[in-house]
């Protein structure tokens, strides 16, 4: 994205400068003047918890973190809010019907160090604490592998993003 180069409403190409009113270098189509901001991209997840308190967690099948442990966390799409999309997020990734409870963090990455950063974009990512309340624990297709992990036994050597981290430690912390 940060390497756009032509207006998306027109095709015209773009160029760098700074629009009327603003203090940014932004792209700017030479034809018909539209402004191409970009902004992070934001993505909502879930720490799925258990009856017997053990956590529901996925083994990343697609890159970034491919290989590695996270709690279900997917892109907010544009007709969806954040707390459904964590829902369907989880749903989607491990097959877990989950009633949200309190947020346990918002992990804001800039695009020069963001996870995932193939985009070249920043990242917000939002996680809650939820409570499952049906379905059964499968591997979705981002997925290589779910499992229920009991909260001594967090692979925390083999989690895939930082952001992983600190939610399953705010969990934790709880
Ligand atoms: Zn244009």
């Amino acid at each position: 994205m940060l390497r756009s180069r032509f207006c998306p409403l027109c095709a015209a190409p773009l160029e760098k400068r700074v629009p009327e009113l603003d203090d940014r270098v932004r792209h700017v189509c030479s034809a018909c003047g539209f402004v191409l901001y970009m902004n992070p991209k934001i993505a909502a997840g879930t720490v799925p918890v258990g009856d017997d308190g053990r956590i529901a967690l996925i083994r990343r099948g697609i890159e970034p973190g491919a290989g590695k442990w996270s709690w279900p966390c997917g892109y907010v799409e544009m007709d969806e809010d954040v707390p459904a999309c964590a829902v369907r997020e989880t749903r989607e990734e491990c097959g877990l019907r989950t009633a949200l409870g309190p947020l346990l963090g918002l992990y804001s990455y800039a695009a020069s160090t963001a996870e995932g950063a193939i985009s070249g974009t920043g990242m917000v990512i939002v996680c809650y604490l939820a409570r499952v309340t049906g379905g059964v624990l499968t591997a979705g297709d981002d997925a290589v592998e779910a499992m229920w992990v009991a909260p001594a036994d967090l692979p925390w050597d083999d989690l895939a993003f930082d952001s992983s981290h600190r939610g399953l430690r705010a969990f934790l912390d709880r």
